[in-house]
């Protein structure tokens, strides 16, 4: 672990406890570039601990002050995400985006073989549920896509790290009622009962977590049985 201290930090909220853990990629074509400006005072962004592509760790914030990493977000209601959790950044240059030309590629296994070493030792210090442990574009879906479809998911709850669920056998259900299980599940959505864009908007988001082959935005059988499964492993707790 490399001590790299940042200035962008401050208190969590009084009584505030750490339930989630955010993954990010960096989206920056170095991690050097992104080290520099997650330390910038400047750029008002940080995260507990960035993790280059060679696994090398490096802390940036302490555990018990909040970084500042994912911004306005929501999950299960919750909004000041930032003071419930630890932010972890994965050096990756991530997809193009407006004015950027991404290099989005995937995650070496040296690197992810760091970030579940970490994620373990965080997970002995802190109660952070399995389904808490989640993506940027999770509790952000109408601003972020990272750490993205390239992300192994199934591979870090092989480790015991987050939830990867076995289908399940569903009907088809309407507009209105996948919408209510998404929201059940901790997405932030409106229920409208059409499949209106901010619906495709979360419905990707949930693909590129749990149905990285395919992130269309449009809800089918099968994300239909994967949410089933992980409303039942959540209930199941
Ligand atoms: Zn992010």
């Amino acid at each position: 672990m490399i001590i790299k201290p940042s200035p962008n930090f401050d208190h969590r909220p009084a009584g505030a406890e750490i339930k989630y853990l955010i993954l990010h990629y960096t989206g920056m074509a170095t991690g050097e570039e992104a080290l520099a400006r997650l330390c910038d005072a400047h750029s008002k962004v940080s995260a507990h601990y960035l993790i280059e592509e060679d696994g090398r760790v490096f802390s940036l914030v302490h555990e018990d002050m909040r970084a500042w990493h994912a911004g306005v977000s929501s999950w299960e209601g919750d909004c000041d995400i930032n003071g419930l959790s630890i932010g972890i950044e994965m050096v990756n240059p991530g997809h193009d985006s407006p004015g950027y030309k991404g290099d989005y590629r995937p995650f070496p296994s040296q690197q992810m073989v760091a970030l579940a070493g970490i994620t373990q030792s965080i997970l002995r210090r802190h109660d952070i549920r399995p389904w808490h442990i989640l993506g940027h574009s999770d509790v952000a879906p109408d601003r972020k896509c990272d750490p993205g479809e390239l992300f192994d998911w199934k591979w870090l709850a092989s480790e015991g790290i987050g939830i990867w669920p076995e289908k399940i056998e569903t009907k088809p259900v309407d507009a209105k009622s996948f919408q209510q299980k998404l929201k059940k599940y901790g997405y932030k959505i409106e229920i409208t009962g059409k499949l209106d864009q901010q619906t495709r908007v979360v419905i990707r988001a949930f693909q590129r977590h749990f149905r990285p082959a395919d992130v269309s935005g449009i809800f089918d059988q099968e994300c239909q049985s994967i949410l089933e499964a992980l409303l039942n492993i959540k209930k199941d707790h």
